[in-house]
């Protein structure tokens, strides 16, 4: 169960309940596996779909449950908390918070009806290519093209570090439409299938080993008219804006698998013995223990503030930004305490809070690295 927070409903803990339930039961007993193959099944994707995870933040009128930036605070501290696999938690989280959202917001009707069941349902599960390998944190920099074409547009370029675009059936793509403004970026809907969209390598990486991650060539990809998605040149505006959601999803998970660890940490120091006593008869450990609690508390209490603040409307990009900063460095330090007091088996691959630590580590660089929400919020702290 969550711990209880002003913010968090008899309705947002029930559906807390569900998500740990269901983590604790199809989740977690397969990481290893799921780990080892660089995949989770389809089928636990669609189970979720059919369960109605995946329709949290869709309005009802597109059969959604119409639920705020709160409930999807409380769905990724929930995965983070009891999945114990970042990986898992970002596949989830790409599709329903980081990528699906720019099509309810800048999609047509038409977009709406062709795509949003199969992401309700699972089916279709969403990727969103922003990074290059010339631009990552300076997304202004891409350089991925999309000119006109007839009744369409043909999309040349290259995407890196894609999650979901590996296994993944619809791809958010950015690209320049605009040649003279820096900023005259659009976006598109690319259906996996589209010809001349390849993915040239499935990433191996350090930690989400579960999650796929796709360096992806775009090559010729020609899509129709209505694949546009939103207003022409102004895609960079609408992907800095989901950024919001999509870093107050991140420090929520990060929480939530912080707390975990502690979780963990506690039952082992309380068993493990060294020099004549269990672990945490040592002062010393009791008490960074008892920091790495207190710094997760505050780090989750200003998650919450921040998704208070996007919930009321107001304009929260300095407050997320230092959140993000904040909580997702707070639980690499966690992190550390808990691999630390489990001793040689912290470093075993099969130990939960191992694959936590390595998975903790992207956090600060994925979805704005923490020097860049810094200039966020150092940028708006000057009153001029
Ligand atoms: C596992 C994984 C999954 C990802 N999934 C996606 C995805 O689904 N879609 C997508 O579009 N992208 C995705 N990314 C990309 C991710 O968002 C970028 O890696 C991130 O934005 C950083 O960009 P970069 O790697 O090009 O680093 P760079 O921009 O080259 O920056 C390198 C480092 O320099 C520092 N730095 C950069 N700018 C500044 C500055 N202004 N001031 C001070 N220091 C600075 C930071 O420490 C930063 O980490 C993913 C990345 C990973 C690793």
């Amino acid at each position: 169960m969550l711990a209880p927070h002003p913010l968090i409903t008899d309705e947002l803990h029930a559906l807390a309940e569900q998500v740990m339930t269901f983590c604790e039961k199809e989740v977690r007993p397969n990481a290893d596996e799921w780990e080892a193959a660089g995949m989770v099944p389809r089928e636990t994707l669609r189970t979720m779909g059919e369960l109605g995870m995946f329709a949290l933040r869709v309005p009802e009128e597109h059969g959604g449950l119409g639920m705020g930036p709160v409930a999807s605070a409380v769905f990724a501290e929930a995965l983070g908390a009891s999945s114990t696999m970042g990986g898992f938690d970002a596949t989830v989280l790409v599709h329903t918070d980081m990528a699906s959202p720019h099509l309810i917001h800048s999609g047509t009707d038409e977009q709406i009806g062709r795509f949003l069941p199969g992401i309700l349902t699972g089916e279709t599960i969403t990727a969103i290519a922003v990074t290059e390998p010339d631009a990552g944190s300076d997304v202004a920099g891409m350089r991925t093209k999309a000119v006109r074409d007839g009744e369409g547009w043909l999309i040349n370029g290259r995407k890196i570090f894609i999650t979901n675009a590996v296994y993944g059936h619809l791809v958010i793509v950015g690209a320049r439409t605009d040649p003279d403004d820096k900023y005259g970026i659009s976006m598109f809907l690319v259906e996996r299938d589209r010809e001349g969209f390849e993915v040239a390598q499935k990433l191996d990486k350090h930690g989400w080993r579960c999650s796929d991650t796709a360096e992806l060539v775009l090559d010729d990809v020609w899509v129709p008219a209505e694949n546009l998605l939103g207003t022409e040149h102004r895609g960079f505006y609408e992907i800095m804006k989901n950024f919001q959601n999509e870093r107050l999803v991140l420090a929520a998970e990060g929480v939530g698998a912080a707390q975990a660890a502690i979780d963990l940490t506690l039952e082992w120091v309380q068993t493990r013995r060294a020099f004549g006593g269990v672990l945490w008869d040592k002062q010393g450990i009791r008490q960074r223990l008892a920091m790495a609690q207190a710094k997760t508390d505050a780090a989750r209490a200003s998650v919450y503030q921040a998704a208070w603040l996007m919930e009321q409307g107001k304009d929260a990009t300095k407050y997320v930004s230092g959140v993000k900063a904040n909580a997702l460095e707070v639980v690499m330090e966690v992190m550390y305490e808990c691999t630390q007091f489990h001793g040689g088996m912290g470093f075993m691959n099969e130990t939960p809070v191992n694959r936590m630590y390595r998975d903790a580590r992207v956090n600060t660089i994925g979805g704005g690295a923490t020097e860049v929400m810094l200039e966020e919020v150092a940028k708006r702290s000057i009153v001029a």
